[in-house]
């Protein structure tokens, strides 16, 4: 299986480059602390030891493998519909697969803590998980906004024994809580590991991200060709930073008959800058926190504001692996707005009884608009990235009912 995880993975070449997209930090001391990590990282993926403990710690403690369901009422539309169910997992959601790959990695290297940021803090609760159940110091820096519109995952961390850091520079979102943090890390190279929450950033982030949440693809590959024969037509997933997608496109990378599907958040618009985060759709190629990739840019190439309903996909940039499955015209990228997220929102609970997250809803808000178009013998599968318990609250407030 990890051979095969291996092979399949869309690696980055020696300077960490897929295409003329991601590659390393130009910042000396960080260039070097992250050299080590990219040694650690190509070690353990070789070690038995670290292999059977992931092994271990996916079956017993996340709940692996993840069914994949077929939804027949949601069928009954047009093509077959497909769930692979990461709303299943410990915690809710798939960031627990890299979290507890990312926190095992910082053990075997000796670290004492690992630093991160997050957005709606759905990272952050993961990672204070990981690092709760492995025994490390875990600090968290979050936006002063963010903190205020995410209380239960605040207390979540908290609870769980993390450190968390307010910040209130810029607009006190994700953006500024990924400076911080890396401020932060800078200051302990020795002692810290930086664990970020996608499959963004300088080199070896996105390849390690995503060969963390490659188990998604591979395990559902495997299950539907057991469980339901042959391959699906299209495997479709939400993109935020881009990992949940990247985990499941992977493993069918090489199928060529299998379209890949990532769906971007159109907000309330494609025609309102500002109010969207299709980053794939409407991006500029450009340098954003270390990293090449297409991002939302205003004219003088500063990063742009950016919304979703979904707060797990509000970031102007994007894995550079995506970006260069957009430039071969392997990946295919698509958008759901707000509205179509919160139409599939209600339709996943009240036709099969499933709350998924906000995020996933705009994968399954494509999954909806296209099953119509094909005909029965057609199947998509999406990804279900997670649960929607953290979002209930906010639904009750926009909906009436
Ligand atoms: C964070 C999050 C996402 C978006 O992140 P990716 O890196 O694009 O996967 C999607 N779904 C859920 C449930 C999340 O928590």
């Amino acid at each position: 299986m990890i051979q095969e995880q291996l092979n399949r993975l869309v690696r980055p070449d020696a300077d960490g480059n897929f295409g003329r997209h991601g590659g390393k930090i130009d910042h000396p001391e960080l260039a070097k602390a992250l050299d080590q990590l990219e040694a650690g990282f190509r070690n353990i993926i070789e070690d038995a030891e670290f292999k059977a403990e992931m092994k271990r710690l996916q079956a017993t403690y996340v709940g692996r493998p993840s069914p994949i369901y077929h939804a027949r009422s949601l069928s009954r539309r047009g093509a077959q519909i497909y769930l692979k169910r990461e709303d299943l997992n410990h915690t809710g959601a798939h960031k627990i697969n890299h979290c507890l790959g990312e926190v095992l990695l910082a053990k075997k290297m000796g670290k004492k803590k690992v630093v991160a940021e997050t957005g709606a803090g759905q990272h952050g609760v993961a990672l204070a998980t990981a690092a709760a159940l492995l025994g490390l110091e875990c600090e968290i820096h979050m936006g002063v906004v963010d903190i205020a519109k995410e209380h239960p995952n605040v207390s979540r961390m908290k609870i769980l024994g993390a450190k968390l850091v307010p910040v209130s520079a810029g607009a006190g979102t994700l953006k500024e809580a990924v400076d911080s943090a890396f401020a932060a890390y800078m200051q302990d190279l020795e002692n810290s590991m930086f664990a970020i929450g996608s499959v963004v950033g300088p080199a070896p982030y996105p390849e390690m991200v995503a060969y963390f949440q490659s188990i998604i693809g591979l395990e559902a590959r495997e299950q539907f060709q057991n469980e339901y024969g042959g391959l699906p037509d299209e495997v479709i997933a939400c993109m935020g930073g881009g990992s949940n997608s990247m985990g499941l496109f992977n493993a069918f990378i090489d199928d060529e008959e299998v379209a890949l599907v990532g769906v971007e958040p159109a907000g309330e618009g494609l025609d309102r800058p500002g109010r969207h985060a299709a980053t794939l759709t409407l991006g500029k190629f450009g340098n954003i926190q270390g990293f090449n990739c297409y991002y939302l840019q205003e004219e003088d190439g500063t990063p742009a504001a950016v919304h979703s309903i979904a707060s797990g996909l509000d970031y102007p940039g994007i894995g550079p692996q995506h970006c260069y499955l957009k430039d071969i015209g392997r990946g295919r990228y698509e958008t759901a707005t707000d509205a179509e997220c919160l139409d599939a929102f209600l339709t996943l609970s009240r036709e099969e009884g499933i709350i998924p997250a906000l995020e996933s809803a705009h994968a399954l808000a494509y999954a909806l608009r296209r099953a119509p178009l094909l005909d029965s013998g057609k199947r998509l599968l999406v990804n279900l990235s997670g649960r929607g318990d953290k979002d209930i609250d906010f639904i009750l407030q926009k909906l009436d009912i």
